[in-house]
Parts: C-alpha cells; sequence; structure tokens
C-alpha cells in the first residue's frame, strides 16, 4: 500500500456513529492486537467482539452498573484479538455480583469460546452469581434479542495451520437493526457475496481492511475491496487495518 494512502486512513479510535437512540463505539479494531465495540439501542448495551482491554473501556464508557445489565455479548470468531477480554470479563461480572443472564453468541464449531467457558465453570461454578448461556449459532437465520433484530451471516476467514495449509474459521458479521435503522458489521472477512448483501443499504457499515496488500487474499479484505463494499452502504467505517 502507498504510504500516502496508509495516511488517509488512519483513524484514531476511539470510532463512534450515533442515530437517534442506535449508536455504536468502536473502542479498538487492531489486526493481531484488540478488537472491542459497544452497541447502544435505547437502553440496551450490547458487547461485540470483546478483545483485549474490552472490560476497562466498557467501565470508562458505562461504568458499573451498566456493565452488570448487560445482556448479550456477539463473536464474530475465535481468534484471540476478538475475544481475548472474555476472561476478564465473565470474571469481573461475578465479582461484582451480576445477577441476570448473559448470553454469548459465537458461530459454531469456535472451540476457542467454548474452551474459555469450560475453564470458566470449572474454576467458578460454585461461586457464580449469574447465568451464563452460550448460543452456538448454526444457521444464518434471525432473531430479536432486547428488541434488536440481529441477523448473522457466514464469511470467509481463513488462518494459516503448522503444515503451511490453511482452514477457514468458523466466522460470521451481523446485522444489528433496531429502530429502523441498520449497522452492519463484517467481522474479520475476505471479500464476500454475504458481507456485499449484508452490507448494502445499511445506515453503516463496519467493514476490514486487513489485508496490507492490492492482491485478494481468503482472510482479510484489501483496502479497495472494502471500500467497494462501503459505498453501496449510507456510511461507512474501514478498521482493522495494520498499523
Ligand atoms: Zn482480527
Ligand atoms: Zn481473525
Amino acid at each position: 500500500m502507498q504510504k500516502l494512502q496508509r495516511e488517509m486512513i488512519k483513524r484514531e479510535y476511539p470510532l463512534q456513529w450515533k442515530k437517534k437512540n442506535f449508536s455504536i463505539k468502536i473502542f479498538c479494531s487492531i489486526p493481531n492486537i484488540a478488537t472491542g465495540i459497544l452497541l447502544k439501542a435505547g437502553k440496551t448495551h450490547f458487547v461485540i467482539d470483546p478483545g483485549d482491554g474490552i472490560l476497562r473501556d466498557l467501565n470508562k464508557e458505562i461504568g458499573v452498573k451498566n456493565l452488570l445489565d448487560i445482556s448479550d455479548v456477539f463473536v464474530t470468531h475465535g481468534h484471540h484479538d476478538h475475544i481475548g477480554g472474555v476472561w476478564s470479563l465473565l470474571t469481573y461480572l461475578r465479582v461484582m455480583q451480576k445477577k441476570t443472564p448473559l448470553t454469548i453468541h459465537y458461530p459454531e464449531g469456535c472451540v476457542e469460546i467454548e474452551s474459555i467457558y469450560n475453564a470458566f465453570a470449572k474454576v467458578y461454578s460454585n461461586s457464580l452469581s449469574y447465568k451464563i448461556k452460550l448460543r452456538a449459532i448454526k444457521k444464518a437465520s434471525s432473531f430479536s434479542t432486547n428488541e434488536v433484530k440481529v441477523k448473522p451471516f457466514p464469511v470467509i476467514h481463513k488462518e494459516n495451520l503448522s503444515s503451511g495449509r490453511t482452514r477457514q474459521v468458523p466466522a460470521l458479521g451481523y446485522n444489528f437493526s433496531f429502530n429502523g435503522m441498520k449497522i452492519c458489521y463484517g467481522g474479520d472477512t475476505a471479500y464476500c457475496e454475504a458481507l456485499v448483501t449484508h452490507a448494502k443499504n445499511a445506515d453503516l457499515a463496519i467493514l476490514e481492511a486487513g489485508h496490507d496488500e492490492d492482491t485478494p487474499d481468503e482472510m482479510h479484505m484489501t483496502m479497495n475491496e472494502a471500500i467497494s463494499i462501503g459505498k453501496s452502504a449510507k456510511k461507512y467505517f474501514l478498521v482493522h487495518v495494520p498499523e
């Protein structure tokens, strides 16, 4: 990528978008380091991709009371830069005596989330004040939670294996609709038709541009691919750009 172009797209986090009573704040989205996103729909708070630092950012942004009321966490995939903060978030909620249930939505086959949950349950099952519901998403059908309509969709995101081969990671993007407005978050993905479809006409599309070259691959989007999709939405953010 040209140095000039890199400078043009360089953004300072957090990134924020708000329309009426629907808003989203991206605390961070740096590949291999951390992602952390807070969605607000009316009085409801959802956490999306709780990477490292999410507890610190949530505490500063919404405070303890709202943190204890969080009902849903949405995970796009199990890479550490998207789930590194799960353990501390779950433990904090236990220490602060959360009472209401917490649902973690994640793509079926995401062994990282299930492993963290199993380890957490092993350590804390005798002293847990709240119920954790794991919800593995098998099909890309929509559902509603707290008046927000959620539409998961499969994306293309591969990772390297030690054998030198690659494998497709269980990976989703999510559309969140509330009060007639729609936010599309693609997670980590290569260019794919599902994302093209779901980003179209969204009030906001959050698109990764994590591939640092102009030749497409099956892990991340190039800057041009992300921009081409972003233009079909009313507004878009490019995130996950290598620093
Ligand atoms: Zn990532
Ligand atoms: Zn990833």
